[in-house]
């Protein structure tokens, strides 16, 4: 999984900071491929330890074709957990990552529209809203991934020694 800053023109529906582009390494080559949707990025996760990820898993892929993609630093790199669990349906989970790259913050958007951050909130909401009460609480899961040091830009790491030298002026 992998995360790259949104260019300005991107769809807007998609907020600054969150992951535009999934995959997942084969276990027997090593090599990185795409996933192409959030719903098989998931799956292929929620049974990851049993399950692990193979080039043959994606059609027509072999261990003897290229990789699709290389970890190197044209991209910021998180890296997930395994075995989270599917996000239930009508739900949809967000990652997003602070601007100082430090860490990302994960959240559920429920059916309704409303954003829930903590398991308390999705309780609270599941109990306000008898329709989804069949939802599994115990599918709601805030383990959010870890964002790899040596992927960050070099700008971004510049910014913040910057902006911490003028707020250093700004107080002289
Ligand atoms: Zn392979």
């Amino acid at each position: 999984m992998k995360n790259k800053e949104t260019p300005k023109t991107a769809e807007k529906s998609k907020p600054r900071g969150s992951v535009d582009l999934y995959a997942a390494q084969c276990g027997k080559c090593l090599k990185w491929r795409t996933i192409d949707t959030l719903e098989g990025y998931e799956e292929m996760r929620s049974r990851f330890l049993e399950d692990p990820f193979f080039c043959d898993k994606k059609p027509n892929v072999s261990c003897d074709d290229p990789a699709d993609i290389e970890y190197d630093t044209t991209r910021t790199w998180v890296i997930d957990k395994p075995n989270i669990p599917k996000t239930p349906t009508g739900f949809r989970r967000e990652l997003i990552l602070r601007r100082d790259f430090s860490k990302l913050d994960a959240h559920y958007i429920t059916p309704t529209g409303k954003r829930v951050r903590s398991r308390a909130e999705v309780a609270a909401f599941l109990k306000e809203n008898p329709e989804y009460e069949n939802v599994n609480l115990d599918h709601f899961n805030f383990t959010v991934p870890k964002v790899m040091e040596d992927t960050i830009p070099g700008s971004v790491k510049k910014k913040i020694k910057k902006n911490l030298e003028s707020q250093m002026e700004n107080v002289a």
